[in-house]
């Protein structure tokens, strides 16, 4: 998970960052509105954190303002010592996900962000698909097709493929599979990775055109139209 903290108290942003990176979050903090604005437009963040008053008597409810008018829909807590019922509502009126007053306890925080991320997620994942030439790929359902006909995988054929497919026009290499398909973080030695391999290239690419599964030689696979 990558959150973004913007807060400008020096003492709160290093608790803030050192609590959530125990937490196993992947943390970057900007210190000002300006910056934090600019890297939450510039980079995908799962969930932000953003402080309310902030230097040059910028408000962190701008810049969450500017993010919604750009269709930007990445959840933020708003973390602030403006703890007054209309602070609260102004919070999430304009555009907050939810609002959490300073002093704070840590694993409130940590919950918070758990419910934030699980909310977006669940809503990203309901709605997914990933299409490729005519191959479609229902992360909901977890159902297959290719030129309309249905293509029966096993779970890590399934796995393998939903890997690549979100990966796609990239060289993945072979660790990169077995960390994230095989949960493997040492290399086997076994020809397991070809193995499947093989046996998802004959369930979505033979007899249809083009192949979208490419062997790049001495470096690992490419997933899309072009090989
Ligand atoms: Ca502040």
């Amino acid at each position: 998970m990558r959150v973004l903290v913007i807060e400008d108290e020096a003492d709160m942003a290093r608790y803030l960052c050192d609590g959530l990176r125990l937490a196993e979050y992947e943390v970057f903090h900007c210190n000002d509105a300006a910056s934090g604005l600019f890297q939450a437009q510039h980079t995908k963040w799962d969930v932000m954190i953003v402080d309310r008053m902030l230097p040059d008597e910028q408000d962190g409810l701008q810049i969450i303002r500017a993010l919604r008018n750009n269709q930007n829909k990445t959840p933020v807590l708003v973390l602030s010592a403006l703890a007054s019922l209309d602070e609260r509502v102004k919070g999430l009126r304009e555009g907050g996900d939810d609002y959490l007053t300073k002093p704070f306890a840590f694993p409130e925080l940590l919950a918070r962000l758990e419910a934030l991320t699980r909310r977006t997620l669940s809503i990203a994942e309901t709605s997914r698909t990933i299409n490729i030439a005519d191959l479609s790929i229902d992360l909901s359902t977890r159902r297959v097709e290719r030129a309309g006909q249905t293509i029966n995988l096993q779970p890590r054929e399934f796995r393998l493929l939903e890997y690549l497919a979100r990966n796609q026009n990239q060289v993945v290499t072979r660790t990169m599979l077995l960390e994230s398909v095989w949960d493997f973080h040492f290399d086997p030695g076994t020809n397991v990775i070809d193995v499947q391999i093989s046996r998802l290239r004959t369930k979505i690419d033979k007899g249809y055109s083009p192949p979208l599964l490419h062997t790049v030689r001495g470096a690992g696979y490419k997933f899309g139209i072009d090989g």
